[in-house]
């Protein structure tokens, strides 16, 4: 459905500054009907991605497909308008028209758009995408007496009421409180699931991502540093940086003994048998990830065997779903996240078992690049 290759995109630097690189060769893939995101912290080229796909901004070299057809390509010297694309698209500040009703919004870009609609079918299609915002009932409302949930719905029927293949959202929650982006989250990802419209989705909140997508592309300085399903970064991350950025872990500084995905590494803690990379050899210096609800504890009885530490309680937080945990195993700390019935107490010895499926090896630097 999307094709990016080899994104380049510079902005000229300010005050005799040197070029920006705010892309530096991006390229994936979105498959039809699939729920994309474009993951990563402020500044790492989320939004330049999403310009560059929409034609608001232009690439310096790269191609951009829809479809079947380019509708960018530095090769070519092709470059086919905004108003072309047929994308739908949200964006942050959601920019309804105060001094319009809730139906003339909508209805805009089939009066005034570039693929107008014939007058007879405006009003069916417009009380068809309020009716998938559940809105239909306020059609006739001006703009702005509704809340910033409504506004936020009344930007999304604007934006699919022309059907379009492919829904560009950039970071469409983030005006709205806590419990309504929860809510709209939800809501966002039922409904382009159920009108089967293939959706990219930028966001610097890894929790949203998590939640939403169907596959991440997470970004760190114009570079995509790693891309897979919401499980498969959180459970298998490459760096790091995906480690860290996509919520706790511990992380055990080594050195790699063994490659592969019965990988071994050596570290303050002890030999830790994991899944490594398998760009990993041997003598890598190396990080072992283990995320906090990983670890287990097991019965003191069973103190030796591979990934087995003794260790002891010095912290534990009840927070209901969980208990944080904090331990010290050889003179380093790691979190647990335990269940809350878990019946441990401060200063108590036991054994923790990191089963080394869940231990993943990556390299103690950061990615140089990545496609
Ligand atoms: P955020 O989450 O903060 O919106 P982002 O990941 O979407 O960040 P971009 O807005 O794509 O990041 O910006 C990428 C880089 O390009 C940043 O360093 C930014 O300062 C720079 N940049 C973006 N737009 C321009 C511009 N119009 N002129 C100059 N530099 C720009």
């Amino acid at each position: 459905m999307l094709l990016i290759e080899n994104l380049v995109k510079s902005y000229p630097g300010q005050h005799g500054q040197d070029a920006m690189l705010a892309l530096r060769d991006v390229s994936f893939k979105v498959e039809e009907g699939s729920f994309f995101t474009l993951l990563g912290p402020s500044g790492c080229g989320k939004t330049t991605t999403l310009q560059c796909i929409a034609g608001l901004e232009n690439p310096d070299t790269g191609v951009i497909q829809m479809g079947d057809r380019a509708v960018f390509s530095s090769r070519e010297n092709l470059l086919v308008p905004a108003n072309r694309r047929e994308l739908g698209m949200v964006f942050q500040s959601y920019a309804i028209w105060p001094h319009m009703s809730v139906f003339d919004n909508v209805a805009f870009p089939l009066v005034y758009g570039v693929k107008r609609a014939p007058s007879h079918e405006v009003r069916p299609r417009v009380l068809k995408a309020l009716e998938m915002v559940e809105l239909g009932h306020l059609a006739d409302r001006p703009a702005p007496l509704l809340s910033g949930g409504q506004q936020q719905r009344v930007a999304l029927a604007r934006a699919l009421v022309h059907e379009p293949r492919l829904l560009l959202l950039d970071e469409p929650l983030s005006n709205l409180d806590a419990k309504l982006r929860d809510t709209m989250r939800t809501e966002i990802r039922n409904l382009v699931k159920s009108l089967g419209i293939t959706t990219l989705f930028v966001t610097h909140d890894q929790v949203e991502a998590i939640g939403m997508s169907d596959q991440i592309v997470l970004m760190k300085a114009g570079k995509i540093v790693q891309q897979g399903s919401p499980r498969d970064i959180y459970l298998r991350p490459n760096s790091v940086f995906t480690a860290d950025f996509m919520g706790r872990s511990n992380l055990l500084p080594g050195v790699l003994e063994a490659g592969g995905a019965t990988g071994r590494a050596q570290t303050a803690i002890g030999l830790i048998s994991g899944v490594a990379g398998p760009e990993l050899a041997p003598g890598a210096q190396v990080m072992v990830v283990v995320r906090p609800q990983a670890i287990l504890v097991a019965p003191a009885t069973e103190a030796s065997g591979p990934n087995r530490f003794k260790a002891r309680v010095d912290a534990m937080t009840f927070l209901g779903d969980v208990v944080e945990t904090e331990v010290e195993v050889g003179g380093r700390k790691l979190t647990l996240m335990l269940d809350p019935y878990t019946a441990l107490s401060v200063g108590q010895e036991l054994v923790l078992e990191l089963p080394p499926e869940r231990c993943v090896i990556v390299p103690a630097d950061e990615p140089a690049s990545s496609g």
